[in-house]
């Protein structure tokens, strides 16, 4: 989806500073405005692992709350405890992980650190079957339609503001 100049000030305004590598407007809530970016995961040669970036505040709030609520939490044992839960979660990340890496020209190039980084999931997690940011998986869900963790955030905080 193309960025025009509106979604630019939007998000700026969102995030409280300069977007930075933005590639495009993934997703967009029921009014238009922007919900979800996806962002360059490498930028001034530093790795930035998180690919996509809820940006509705509304939407950001409520996952918060969620988070605050010890939702994590209760997740990571639905992960821990269901195989067939964190076998689908995996996946997801394994997702998640190639289309990031596949946005990285010369890979060959990078330096120890920045390749370390790209083994890293979703939220920067370094291993893969922990649940770091429920803002990351909502992201990731509402912009590829399969993430188990974003699915279960979105049945409560629903899929547009
Ligand atoms: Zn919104």
């Amino acid at each position: 989806m193309a960025l025009i100049k509106a979604d630019f000030q939007f998000i700026k305004q969102q995030l409280n500073r300069e977007p930075r590598g933005i590639l495009e407007v993934s997703t967009r809530c029921k009014t238009s405005h922007p919900q979800v970016i996806k962002t360059k995961p490498i930028f001034d040669k530093e790795i930035f692992p998180t690919l996509y970036y809820l940006v509705c505040s509304n939407m950001i709030d409520k996952v918060s709350k969620l988070e605050a609520q010890s939702y994590i939490k209760e997740l990571q044992e639905k992960i821990d405890s269901n195989q067939d839960f964190k076998d689908r979660f995996l996946v997801a990340q394994e997702n998640y992980k190639r289309e990031r890496n596949a946005l990285i020209k010369n890979p060959s190039q990078l330096n120890k650190s920045q390749k370390e980084a790209l083994k890293s999931g979703i939220g920067g997690v370094a291993k893969l079957d922990k649940v770091k940011c429920l803002h990351c998986h909502l992201a990731h869900y509402l912009t590829t339609g399969f993430n188990v963790v974003g699915e279960e955030v979105a049945k409560i905080v629903g899929t547009t503001c």
